[in-house]
């Protein structure tokens, strides 16, 4: 039986504590605000879209690059066992048509009450209100300080405290100054899963419109850096939606962004000619009907390019339609900034991944200390992928803390 202290009653950490006590040890959760999972209590909007309909291996992609970290995480708790462990705790869940999974009760309260539950349950000690400030390992194990009292010597330590992003939940970037202490580099955190704030923006009159299936493209330099599709959301100060979300890691400033809001990709111009030659008599602003551009949108569009949209559709030259046509597909928008950690749903960077074993989650640097969640240099896309990513290696850590090898 080992001595374990979990920082951090997240998901990540909630899920490791659960782990490591069915294995027989005293663990103990050490939580800084007064009361656990504040993130989890937001996430889906309060609804919670805890995982995402597929199997492993079609998670993988959604993680870039850490998608084979989290592999050995993803087979040890799949979103299969995710969601059973749940279920057998009286939870029903239903799958939206785009594959995001959330609880039947639509509430993450639910969600998190089966957990502080079964943590009570099985003999958990939870202290809320205890900030780690400092962590020292040495032969006897770990010593943890928060507010000048000491922790310890404990004989595992699980870090799980966050990452930088919604600092007002408890997770403002201090798990990474306690992963520093002990010898961790950390890849810069920066904002991810966050919005696009365009400069000079003009169109806050139209937040709240959302397309579907809007093709973006992304120039850096005036080179094209990506071909984006998936919905799209303009917002009081630019662009957002899961297409911009999940793209939000690999957006900086200066980037220019250009949506297609006519014809997802094929010519807008084309389209537009089809349509005036068969209906001349229409108004010019029934486009929107044959377009993926909401009226509202149309109308500031038309707007830009001077065109009445009482206008008859047989009255347009070729020169304007071509004109219309360049301003709702191709007009370029420059991106000043991302919404940064105040706005970003997860932090990408964290504990640089080569120094973690990822069939265990134990630091390569430092023996008996173990990372999950977010935490760590991992961020996915937008659709329970990050709340499955916490649980998983939760799970993995929880379960590899005691094992005699360590
Ligand atoms: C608005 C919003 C909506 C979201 N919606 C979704 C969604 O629908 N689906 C999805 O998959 N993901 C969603 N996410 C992301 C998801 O919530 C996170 O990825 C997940 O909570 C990460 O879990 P974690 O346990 O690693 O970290 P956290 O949930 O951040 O928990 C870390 C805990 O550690 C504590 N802590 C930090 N420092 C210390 C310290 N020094 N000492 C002690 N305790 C400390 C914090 O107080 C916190 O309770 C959303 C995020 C936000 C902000």
């Amino acid at each position: 039986m080992a001595d374990i202290a979990v920082i951090g009653g997240g998901p990540a950490g909630l899920f490791a504590a659960l782990r490591a006590v069915q294995r027989g040890n005293r663990v103990r959760i050490l939580e800084k605000m007064k009361s656990p999972g504040r993130k989890l209590l937001l996430s889906g909007s309060g609804q919670c879209n805890i995982t995402h309909a597929g199997e492993v291996r079609d998670f993988l992609s959604r993680y870039g690059e850490a998608g084979r970290f989290l592999r050995p995480a993803l087979f040890h708790l799949s979103p299969r066992d995710l969601l059973n462990f749940f279920e057998q705790r009286g939870i029903g869940f239903e799958t939206e048509e785009e594959g995001k999974i959330f609880p039947a009760s639509r509430r993450a309260r639910d969600i998190l009450d089966v957990l502080i539950r079964e943590l009570e349950a099985s003999g958990v000690e939870l202290v809320s209100g205890m900030a780690v400030s400092s962590i020292q390992a040495d032969r006897d194990g770990f010593t943890l300080m928060s507010r000048g009292e000491v922790i310890g010597p404990v004989d595992r330590v699980i870090l799980a405290a966050g990452g930088a992003s919604y600092p007002s939940t408890g997770s403002d970037g201090s798990g990474f100054a306690l992963a520093q202490q002990l010898g961790h580099d950390i890849v810069s955190p920066r904002p991810a899963l966050t919005d696009a704030v365009i400069r000079d923006f003009d169109m806050e009159e139209l937040a709240g419109i959302s397309l579907r299936n809007c093709r973006v493209l992304q120039y850096r330099n005036e080179q094209l850096q990506a071909r984006l599709t998936g919905d799209f959301l303009i917002t009081h100060t630019g662009f957002s939606g899961p297409v911009i979300m999940d793209a939000s890691r690999n957006i900086y400033p200066g980037d220019v962004l250009v949506p297609d809001f006519g014809g997802h990709g094929e010519d807008t111009e084309e389209i537009v000619r089809r349509f005036a030659e068969e209906n001349g008599k229409k108004q010019i602003k029934s486009l929107s009907r044959i377009l993926s551009c909401p009226e509202a949108l149309l109308e500031k569009l038309l707007i830009r390019a001077g065109i009445a949209g009482e206008q008859r559709l047989g009255e347009l030259s070729r020169k304007m339609r071509r004109l219309l046509a360049r301003i709702i597909a191709e007009t370029p928008y420059l991106v000043d900034r991302t919404g940064g950690f105040q706005r970003a749903r997860v932090t990408a960077g964290g504990v640089n991944r080569r120094e973690i074993s990822p069939g265990s989650m134990e630091s390569r640097i430092v023996p008996g200390l173990f990372f999950a969640g977010e935490l760590i240099d991992i961020d996915g896309d937008t659709g329970g992928f990050n709340l499955q990513a916490a649980f998983s290696t939760g799970a993995l850590a929880g379960d590899s803390c005691d094992q005699k090898d360590q």
